[in-house]
């Protein structure tokens, strides 16, 4: 027997899971699922069947013809959590496990009506990447089996449910004040991209195939900011070619979702930070869409290939970008990536083997090893192929790919091979082991040039010898352009020169979070008080953990704003994310004194 992946229990003698049925009661008193998981196995199977779980409470299995499976749960192993080993009569083609999760489990956050925009009722959602699909419901958590599903799910009235599926029709629920809401997902998905929302919740339409969801306080606004989302996915259908998924609506979330975006088929969820008003973070939602390519249809075999997934939707996003804004904003769109990638390396060093894009992972928790290296140095991977044979060439090589592995999942030493047969030569030409098995940044890494970026970039760096943009220059930079700006000036400044900053270029009122991040950090490793309400604010309300790291780094370089970060967190703790919770204290633990 071999485990196939360091993150999952499931053994490739044994049979795979071929879809799966959930039957969950959504338990807002207790803060509980109450579930049923039908696995079907195909053929008829016997003998030992490991599964994934953690926090799960398992009540009872059975076969479909009723017959009691007999399990053991295993000793609680702290990454992976504790085997589920059934032991399948002979013949079982079925088997239907009943269980509860557990109040804290990572995957669900059960948010209190006061957690929420409207205030007046309670709101769930999951987020299973990496993995912690098992929390959810006992399976192969793996991204090498892949399901189609079908699910019920029994919520209060009133509100609504919304899923990584197709909506299936909904009836009365077994209770009074309940319904059920079926949901049905024809395609074959990993366990990771199984998602879950409840709420009280909006929809409007977009376009077609479009839809936007949230609650109702923010619907509205929602719609604003990504109305131009069906021009989005006609310009990746020509890029990518056809989107297979039938849907694409969006669920825009309370601010407590620990990330920008995460691309669950047919159902992106979305952090409420996008809605700047300006429509200027929407590349957020081009990166999502290309998931539906690469990512979704193209799977990485397990995290150790995450840069196969994140590599290529980095790239795919940029290319979107450029079809739709032009060069210009796609330099600087790379810019930004520049940035966090030298950020990623530098909480590594340069050294680490995390730096490495095929990672080894066996011991390692993923969401430990998570950064923006993957992404933007999987990227730049993509984009030196590409500026090595042409554009051309290369698009025909990302259509070949993703026919060739649609609805699979693969390992970087899968891609290889296809690489070459496809592209023979280039491999060896970018140097290519040196990228995926080398620490750090390759010497040959893509530059990416542009006017308004030498311009700010040169006037930022001049800051500390005195150099300011004009009023003039100011008025003209689109959100984007300011947020370079802010990128590159000094990370300490004066009171002065943060006075300065925040009168000519009002920063601190800014809904715009990027923009509004960047300076807070600025302002706060400063120690520049005037900002520290404002920080409050947002470190209380949003739980993206792209803003919250740096903020809480930061406040980590001063005495006094050291002790401001550690009240905050006291205070705010409850309502993060489990998975923000942990990036935090991580943070607060690298504090001196
Ligand atoms: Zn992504």
């Amino acid at each position: 027997m071999t485990r196939l992946d360091p993150h999952s229990y499931c053994d490739s003698d044994q049979p795979r899971t071929r879809r799966l049925d959930l039957a969950l009661d959504v338990d807002f008193a207790r803060q509980v699922l109450v579930g049923r998981a039908t696995l079907d196995l195909g053929d008829p199977s016997s003998g030992p069947l490991d599964l994934d779980t953690k926090d799960l409470a398992i009540r009872s299995a059975r076969t479909d013809d009723g017959r009691a499976v007999r399990f053991v749960l295993g000793d609680e192993e702290p990454i992976l959590g504790r085997r589920l080993r059934l032991d399948l009569p002979a013949g079982t083609r079925q088997v239907e496990i009943a269980y509860e999760t557990a109040p804290d489990a990572v995957a669900l956050q059960w948010l209190a009506p006061e957690q929420t925009e409207g205030k007046r009722h309670p709101f769930l959602f999951s987020q299973c990447q990496s993995i912690h699909a098992r929390t959810m419901l006992p399976c192969q958590d793996t991204p090498l089996v892949r399901v189609p599903y079908r699910a019920e799910v029994t919520i209060p009235e009133g509100l609504a449910a919304v899923m990584s599926a197709g909506p299936s029709g909904q009836r009365a629920g077994p209770r009074p004040g309940t319904r059920t809401w079926v949901f049905e997902m024809p395609q074959a998905i990993p366990s990771y991209l199984l998602a879950l929302a409840v709420g009280d919740l909006a929809a409007k339409d977009l376009s077609h195939r479009a839809r936007v969801w949230a609650e109702p306080e923010t619907v509205a606004a929602a719609a604003w900011e990504f109305a131009g989302v069906e021009a989005m996915i006609q310009a990746a259908e020509r890029l990518f070619g056809p989107y297979e998924w039938d849907r694409y609506d969006m669920l825009v979330l309370p601010p407590s979702f620990p990330y920008g975006g995460m691309e669950n088929p047919r159902m992106t969820f979305l952090t409420p930070t996008l809605l700047a008003g300006d429509r200027s973070l929407v590349d957020v939602v081009a990166h999502e869409l290309a998931h539906s390519w690469t990512g979704n249809l193209v799977t990485n075999a397990t995290m150790e290939h995450f840069w196969l997934n994140e590599g290529f939707t980095v790239w795919a996003e940029r290319r979107l970008v450029e079809a739709l804004h032009g060069s210009e904003a796609t330099a600087l769109a790379w810019a930004i990536g520049q940035k966090a990638l030298d950020e990623s390396v530098a909480r590594f060093g340069a050294d680490s083997p995390l730096t490495k894009l095929r990672t080894d992972l066996a011991g390692v928790d993923p969401d430990e090893a998570f950064s923006s290296i993957p992404y933007e140095k999987g990227a730049r991977l993509v984009s030196l192929l590409e500026q090595t044979v042409g554009r051309e060439r290369f698009d025909r090589f990302v259509h070949a790919y993703i026919a060739r592995f649609r609805f699979t999942s693969i390992t970087t030493e899968e891609f290889l091979p296809f690489l070459e047969a496809e592209l023979p030569g280039v491999a060896a030409k970018v140097g290519i082991r040196d990228w995926l098995y080398g620490v750090g940044m390759p010497a040959n890494a893509p530059v990416f040039r542009s006017d308004a970026l030498t311009t700010l970039t040169a006037l930022a760096e001049g800051f500390a010898g005195g150099a300011r943009p004009s009023p003039e220059q100011i008025t003209a930079w689109n959100p984007t352009q300011m947020l370079i700006y802010l990128q590159h000036l000094p990370r300490a400044l004066s009171a002065g020169d943060c006075a300065w900053l925040d009168a000519n270029l009002a920063l601190t009122p800014r809904g715009n979070h990027e923009i509004l991040v960047e300076w807070l950090v600025i302002a706060a490793g400063s120690d520049y008080a005037p900002v520290f309400a404002r920080v409050r604010d947002v470190l209380s309300r949003v739980g993206r953990m792209k803003y919250l790291r740096p903020l809480y780094a930061a406040l980590g370089r001063q005495p006094r704003t050291r002790a401001l970060a550690r009240e905050i967190f006291a205070g705010a703790r409850p309502g993060y994310h489990a998975l923000s919770r942990r990036v935090i204290e991580s943070v607060l633990g690298k504090y001196d004194g």
